[in-house]
């Protein structure tokens, strides 16, 4: 299978395992991600809101907006990296997901993550944080990029703030953009390691 299989087997098997029925009953769509599946860096949000439950597809609302804006600060586009949530069913009211939630759709997180191999994943928010680096407060991390091994799998994990939570914050908005702004160095650095 090629990639887009890969990925469109994962949908599948959300799908038929009946993961998160509660949420899958009251959400219009899976959002399972969108972007470019050979990316170099992959980011992962919370869980789709409204405009991404209607388009099924994850950043499509104010967040994702400022999002694409920062993107384009370092000279990336939507198409040049791949972006999901760790939650892929819109939780109620936009309410925060529940731990089971999350460690439902854990594994299936993972798999596209071992499908796409990124150089960086870029977790938005403490939700996505919290099961790559555990017990780390983002207040304290956000910026620095961690070398985690889980199994078999190596990754490094650039914590970021989430973009809702830094829209209407100036303050994190600016720690937002000045950590955006070293993404490009990061990645040049993990390259230069692995070559
Ligand atoms: N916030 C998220 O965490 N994910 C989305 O897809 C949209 C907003």
């Amino acid at each position: 299978m090629d990639k887009p299989q890969l990925l469109d087997q994962i949908a599948t098997d959300i799908r038929d395992k009946n993961i998160c029925p509660d949420l899958a009953k009251t959400a219009k769509n899976l959002v399972i991600g969108d972007g470019n599946l050979n990316a170099e860096i992959v980011f992962i949000g919370e869980a789709p809101g409204k405009n991404e439950d209607e388009q099924g597809i994850p950043f499509v609302g104010a967040a994702g907006k400022f999002l694409n804006e920062m993107l384009a600060s370092i000279n990336l586009a939507r198409s040049d990296i791949y972006i999901t949530n760790i939650v892929k069913y819109r939780p109620p009211n936009n309410r925060d997901p529940l731990p089971d939630e999350k460690r439902a759709f854990w594994p299936y997180l993972i798999k596209q993550l071992q499908i796409i191999q990124p150089k960086l994943v870029v977790t938005l928010g403490r939700h996505s944080m919290e099961y790559f680096l555990p017990n780390q407060k983002i207040s304290q991390v956000h910026g620095e990029p961690c070398h985690i091994t889980f199994g078999q799998d190596k990754l490094v994990v650039l914590p970021l703030f989430h973009p809702a939570a830094a829209l209407y914050n100036g303050g994190l908005r600016q720690t937002l953009l000045d950590d955006f702004a070293r993404l490009p160095a990061i990645v040049e650095k993990i390259k230069q390691e692995q070559a």
